[in-house]
């Protein structure tokens, strides 16, 4: 007998791959220049030029067997003092190397702070809609209960009187991620304020903390000089999952790491729990180079501009053609009202009429909107907007 949840998993891929995976049949029969992709959040600008400088100088200057071989599980020392020095200038802070756990992107770290935190069948996680989909077989195939916090439809920030009554004495975390996937908000001061104030009070009532997963990916990613809060400096418990997939493009590299600061109640058994956890996945160490890499290129910034020209191309377009959505402040996603109100629709009509492939906002609990990933070509959106135009025609 199998594990039928496994098989289950395994057997149903996501909405945006299978999107995805029809645009790249549909290009081998109609030619790729017609096919109008916006699934996937794979970052389309190149990894700054001194990423891959550093990769050429590791392997000429450091011995092989170092840069292929193991670390140990947490990561180098030295890479981990060069990322607490790099956010302790940024925010102030008072990080340490060992409050840092390296992992292979932001996906297992999120799974292991996951299982750090919760008991199987009894432990809650929770999320706030829109939310990256992944996070629910994240908690649900390691044995957690995973609720989802409705969305605040009006400027999805957080849903306080939601999020307040759904808490209970099993919530161990909620998961938050800003800048956005798929809304490309980034949560405000105050809203995280009070999403600390009832965090506080809810844990002294249950008598346990309640953790704040900040899932950041997106950190380097905002626009017209955005500052997106530092939550550990804002609520004492919370645990940091960054990736540098996003901001130094480089996602199939596999480098993060899981962020443990001292504020956190009971930070060293939740950091062992990180690592206990992470071993328990198999895992062994993060890539060796990448962490070398990071060690040398951890203050490098991502060049925005492409992206933010195809933001504002396409959100001028979008909304001059009468689509409506907020203009994004961060991440790469453009989150659209399906004129109709039905994503799902609206998505397989434009998929089979036009190519034009958009994820519904069903898929991250919010129905009735859609997400575009502009990480792509600035000529594919230009090349796309008859498209969006005859869509948006058809439904008047
Ligand atoms: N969290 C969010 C919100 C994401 O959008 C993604 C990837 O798209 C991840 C986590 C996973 O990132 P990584 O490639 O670092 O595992």
């Amino acid at each position: 007998m199998i594990n039928q949840t496994m098989q289950q998993l395994g057997s149903s891929p996501s909405v945006i791959r299978e999107l995805f995976a029809y645009g790249l049949q549909q290009a081998k029969v109609i030619g790729p220049e017609n096919v109008f992709d916006y699934t996937l959040g794979n970052p389309s600008i190149p990894a700054p030029a001194k990423v891959n400088q550093a990769i050429k100088d590791i392997l000429d200057d450091t011995p092989s067997i170092a840069v292929h071989g193991y670390s140990m599980g947490g990561g180098f020392e030295t890479t981990r003092e060069a990322i607490a020095a790099n956010l302790n200038r940024r925010f102030g802070t008072e990080i340490k190397a060992s409050n840092l756990f390296i992992t292979c992107g932001a996906a297992p770290a999120l799974i292991s702070v996951i299982r750090a935190l919760t008991k199987y069948h009894s432990s809650e996680i929770m999320a706030v809609a829109p939310y990256f989909p992944e996070y629910k077989p994240f908690t649900e195939a390691n044995g957690a209960k995973f609720t989802v916090i409705p969305a605040d439809r009006e400027n999805f920030q957080i849903n306080m009187d939601a999020l307040e009554s759904l808490i209970n004495e099993n919530t161990q975390g909620i998961i938050i991620n800003s800048p956005n996937n798929p809304s490309g908000v980034v949560y405000t001061e105050e809203t995280l304020h009070n999403l600390a104030a009832i965090l506080r009070a809810k844990g002294e009532e249950y008598g346990h903390p309640i953790y704040i997963i900040a899932d950041e990916p997106y950190r380097e990613l905002v626009y017209g000089g955005v500052k997106v809060p530092f939550i550990p400096t804002i609520y004492e418990n919370t645990i940091v999952c960054y990736s540098w997939s996003k901001s130094l493009s480089l996602p199939g590299e596999r480098i993060g790491y899981v962020l443990v600061p001292d504020a956190c109640e009971d930070a060293k058994n939740v950091f062992f729990a990180v690592s206990g956890a992470s071993r328990g996945m198999g895992h062994v160490c993060a890539p060796t180079l990448m962490q070398k890499v990071i060690e040398r290129c951890v203050n490098e910034m991502p060049d925005l501009a492409a992206y933010d020209e195809n933001r504002t191309l396409l959100y001028d377009a979008l909304t001059g053609m009468g689509y409506r959505c907020a203009k994004p402040d961060g991440a790469f996603y453009l989150f659209v009202e399906a004129p109709n109100g039905d994503g799902r629709a609206f998505s397989q009509k434009a998929k089979l009429e036009h190519n034009l492939l958009v994820v519904p906002g069903e898929e991250f609990e919010c129905p009735g909107f859609m997400r575009l990933s502009y990480c792509v070509s600035n000529d594919m959106i230009k090349r796309s907007l008859p498209a969006f135009e005859a869509m948006i025609h058809s439904y008047k």
